[in-house]
Order: structure tokens, then sequence, then C-alpha cells
């Protein structure tokens, strides 16, 4: 491996969420009957002319904004050709020669920058589908707003990939100009990998692996690339074995398989479109206002919240988590209580249960309630999450689920001080070695307390009722 150096660039495409299709006013829900989204627009039929959807050049140039890109007053349509079952038109309206949004970039957390060659706008192909020996056609998705980001071969690993892969994930949920959902196909990648020996000026030849949709995949995608690429090298069968072509995933074996030569764009036989003029974008667009971004966010919290750095990190990767943080700090949880059990209590159940923030049966209200709860000793660290746990399965209230559970801390000083005379009037011989200089003897009562408490005393008022007790 140190003998070589690894190439990724990543093209991906964003389905924007406009409510119609980029050239035709046809929606773009997901999951309808086959070919009821359609008009002779979409469909291709002679005669048929597009109309550009204002939506998505706005939700482009917010995408140009956020990672600091070039946003070209007038871009270009073109045709770009080729024949496909899912492809009525024969071609896809796309941009070659001017994109929207140019020479952009985006920071791993390490500083490293990774750039954006180029976002252009254009619309996605229908969908093949494969039954056995029949083959059908759906054209709802025909002309849906697609932006593809084509990143510079920047990244030098598949961890580097995955992180830049990350962070444009977060920006584009957090300007909410995409759902950005990998397996509805609304966030789709591909990679381009190569490898080259070390010192090599050159890059080595890439192939291409596409649509990939979750990030499990992708890592595993180029990592089985860089290895057969590696090999190549080591059994002197590169030029023999790696092509430049473009290459399919097999999720179930994890292997990767060639589909065809790569096609270079004069294959594509580009030209203008004729029936769309050169995009001009309004004026006021250039002034619109972009949400707090990850990144910024993340700086902000450990600025304002003092958070570590993975903490922040944690709680801003997604819109949703950073909005439950929020609520709960605006309902009063101190940032490292909100952290700990948002980020820790909650994400594990989560995760376990395999439900996402969206989707969490305990509510920002109540997840507040539990830490405020702890914070007035109402209950103690432990029982919250015996609160937390019972939330998960019940849909009743914070104090229901303490009084149910009998979870209730004591914290009335003169019942618990009772406890305390008990417990040292019960040992005398050990209160006399704790005068006698032994201290660690303190934990025994602060135990034998919370024993003869049956785990309800508070804790805090215990230790203070002990230590004024034996001094
Ligand atoms: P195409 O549509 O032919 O794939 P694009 O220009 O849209 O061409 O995308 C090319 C992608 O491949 C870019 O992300 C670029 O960074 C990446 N790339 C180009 N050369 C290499 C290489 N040698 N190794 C890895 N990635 C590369
Ligand atoms: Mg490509
Ligand atoms: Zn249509």
């Amino acid at each position: 491996m140190s003998k070589y150096e690894v190439v990724i660039g990543l093209e991906v495409h964003v389905q924007l969420n406009t409510k119609t299709k980029i050239f035709c006013n046809c929606p773009t829900s997901f999951g309808d009957e086959p070919n009821t989204n359609t008009c002779p627009t979409c469909l291709g039929l002679p005669g048929a002319l597009p109309v550009m959807n204002k939506e998505a050049v706005k939700k482009a140039v917010m995408f140009g904004k956020a990672v600091n890109a070039k946003i070209n007053k007038i871009s270009t349509f073109e045709r770009k050709n080729y024949f496909y079952p899912d492809l009525p038109k024969g071609y896809q309206i796309s941009q070659f020669v001017v994109p929207i949004v140019e020479n952009g970039e985006i920071f791993l957390d390490n500083g490293k920058k990774i750039g954006i060659t180029r976002a252009h706008l254009e619309e996605d192909a229908g969908k093949n589908i494969h039954e056995g020996d029949v083959s059908k056609v759906d054209l709802n998705r025909a002309g849906t707003p697609l932006l593809e980001i084509v990143s510079e071969p920047d990244m030098r690993s598949s961890d580097e990939a995955i992180e830049y892969l990350k962070k444009l994930h977060a920006i584009v949920r957090y300007l909410g100009i995409s759902d950005a959902n990998m397996q509805e196909g609304s966030f789709r990648c591909d990679a381009n990998v190569s490898v080259r020996p070390k010192g090599q000026k050159e890059f080595g030849t890439r192939v291409e692996i596409k649509n990939l949709n979750s990030f499990r995949f992708i890592k595993q995608a180029i990592e089985y690339e860089i290895e057969r690429h590696i090999e190549a090298y080591e059994y002197d069968e590169y030029e023999d074995e790696v092509v430049q072509e473009t290459r399919l995933f097999d999720t179930k074996s994890g292997e990767t398989k060639s589909m065809r030569g790569k096609e270079e764009s004069a294959d594509y036989r580009y030209f203008p479109d004729p029936d769309l003029l050169p995009l001009e974008v309004p004026d006021e667009f250039f002034d619109i206002e972009i949400p707090e971004l990850p990144h910024e966010k993340k700086q902000r919290y450990m600025e304002e919240y003092k958070l570590k750095e993975y903490d922040a990190g944690v709680l801003t990767s997604e819109p949703e988590l950073a909005k439950f943080f929020e609520k709960m700090i605006e309902l009063g949880v101190e940032p490292n209580a909100a952290n700990r059990w948002l980020a820790i209590e909650l994400l594990g159940r989560l995760n376990k249960a395999g439900i996402s923030i969206e989707n969490s049966p305990v509510s920002a209200q109540k997840l507040a309630l539990i830490a405020i709860r702890e914070k007035e000793a109402v209950i103690s660290g432990a029982g919250g999450k015996k609160v937390l746990d019972l939330l998960m399965e019940e849909d009743i209230e914070v104090d229901e689920a303490i009084e149910k559970l009998g979870l209730k801390q004591v914290s009335d000083e003169g019942a618990i001080e009772k406890i305390v005379d008990e417990v040292l009037s019960a040992n005398e011989d050990k209160v006399a070695e704790y005068k006698a200089g032994k201290e660690k003897l303190f934990g025994f009562f602060v135990g034998q307390v919370m024993k003869a408490s049956k785990g309800k005393a508070n804790p805090q008022i215990v230790n203070k009722i002990l230590k004024e007790k034996l001094s």
C-alpha cells in the first residue's frame, strides 16, 4: 500500500426537492403509480417545449453560495445525446459548456480543501424495471431536477471520500434543497478511482463506479477497486487489467464488475439546446441568505456552548439532530447535559433500534425534562436512563414514568438525616475508625445510607449530611 497513491474524484447527483419537474409542471413525488406523472414535455413528444423551473435555479445558486463557489450569471444548456429506453427524447438536457456553479470548495476536518470543479443543472432520466424476461419503463422520474456536483480529483483515501460526501450530504440537507435520501436515490454518487505508484506525476487510469447509494457501499466499492489496481501493478498486469471504463458494484459479492467502456464527451455529441435560451440568474438570487451551515454551527457550538470538537461535530452532523439539541437548550438544559442525554443516551438507543432522529419516539421536550429532573435531583442519572428506556417503549409523560418506576429520589433532609443517624449508630466501631483517620470509610457510610434508602436518597444530600455528622 505504501508504494502507491490513491486518487479519487466524485460526481454526486442531488435530486432538488422542487414541487415540479425541471422543464414541465409534472409533480416530482416519489412512489406514485408508474407513468402517471408525465406530460408531452417529459415524455419527449415532438413539438413539446421545455420551460426552466425557477426554483431549481434558486436551489443551485444556494448550493453555490454554501461552497463558496463562483455563480455564473449566464450559463447554458446542451443536449447530451445517447440512446436508452428510459430517455425518451434520445438526449438529456444538461449543462456542459458553462455550468451554473463553478470553482467551489469543501474543507475536511483536518483542514484539507477538496475542490468542487462544477455543479450543473440537468434533468433525470426515467427508470427501467427488469422483471424476469420483461423490462418495463417508468417515466415518472424523467425530468426531475438534478444538481450534479463534480469534485476535483483531490481525495487520497476512501476515508477522505466518505468524509467529503458526508459533508456534502449535510450541506445539502441544511440548505433544504434536497431530502438527500440515499435509499430513494435522491443523493447518488459515482466514484472515480485511480492508483499511481508514489512519486509518479501522471494520474493512473481511472475507472468510474456508477450509482452508489450508501456510504458503506461507496467505501467498499472504492476499497475493492484500490485493491484491484494495486494487485494489477504487483502482477505486472496493470496495462491489461485496468482500463478506463464504467463499473458497477455488486452489493452481494462486494466486487465491482465492468459495465461498459468509458464514453468520452465526444461520444455524447453535445450541442446547444435550441429550445432553451442561455440561463440568466436573476439579480435577487445573488443576495439570497442561506441558513447557518454545518461547519459554522459546529464552530458556534464549540464557542457558545463550550462543547468538545467531537461532540459539536456529532450534534451538527444532521440538521434534525441540531434542531433537537437547540430545543433542549431553549428549554433550559445545560449544553453538556443536553449533549450527554441526546448524543449518548438517546442516539445510542435510536441507533440500536434502527430509528432516525426524525422518528424518535422521545421528543426534545421529554428528553429535556429528564435532564431537568436529574438536575433538580428528583431522579438520579441512572434513574433517568431507566425513564428513557421506558419512554422508548411507551408514550407516557416523564413524571408519570418516574412515578411508575418508583424512581423519585428522597431529597427531604429530615428523612435522610434520620437514615444517616441509624446507619451511624449501627456502625459505631467504624465511626470511631473514621474519626481516627481511616477516611476512606466515608464511601462505606454513603453506601449504607443509599442501601437503607433503597437507592432513593439524593446522593448529594447524603454526602452533605454525612460530612456534617462525621466532622
Ligand atoms: P465524466 O462525465 O466523463 O465522468 P466528469 O468531468 O464529469 O467526467 O467527472 C470526472 C470525475 O473524475 C471528476 O470528479 C474528477 O475529479 C475525477 N477524475 C478525473 N481524473 C481522475 C483520476 N485519474 N483518478 C480519479 N479521479 C479522476
Ligand atoms: Mg462521470
Ligand atoms: Zn412533464
